[in-house]
């Protein structure tokens, strides 16, 4: 079985919808395996975007993602990584499909409610990032 990190942005975290996306995950097939809220550091951010450090909305990005608390989640099911990234939509909401996440509960590029894996192999960065195996059922 496969499995992918996601992240309950500050936007949509902020708007309690957190249970609403969790439960889109569940209804999908995905299971939740391990999920917490945490308020990342700006030295935290940093380094989990760090792929973006040298574009132009990095320091952007940043600033959002430690504006308040975000719930990561690993999600496990068949084709984990593929299956969160249709549940989300497009990065930018405005061209994201009606019936996604992003679609349904984003604002902007910015506040784009959710973040997702973008491999198999990201997944395992990123999980660990967040998770210790002992965390993780
Ligand atoms: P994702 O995998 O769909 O989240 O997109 P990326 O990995 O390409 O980008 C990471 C995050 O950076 C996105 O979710 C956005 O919040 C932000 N981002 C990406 N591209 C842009 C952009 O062109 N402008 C701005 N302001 N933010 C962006």
């Amino acid at each position: 079985m496969e499995k992918t990190l996601s992240i309950i942005k500050p936007d949509a975290v902020a708007k309690n919808i957190v249970g609403e996306i969790l439960n889109r995950f569940e209804k999908a097939g995905l299971k939740i395996s391990a999920t917490k809220k945490i308020r990342l550091s700006k030295i935290d951010a940093k380094n989990f975007y760090e792929v973006h450090k040298d574009r132009p909305f990095f320091n952007d990005l940043v600033d959002f993602m430690v504006s308040g608390p975000v719930v990561a989640t690993v999600l496990e099911g068949e084709n984990a990584v593929f299956k969160n990234r249709e549940l989300m939509g497009e990065t930018n909401p405005k061209e994201a499909k009606v019936g996604t996440i992003r679609a349904d509960f984003a604002d902007s590029i910015d506040a784009n409610a959710v973040h997702g894996s973008d491999s198999e192999e990201n997944a395992k960065i990123e999980i660990g990032f967040f998770f210790a195996k002992k965390e993780i059922f």
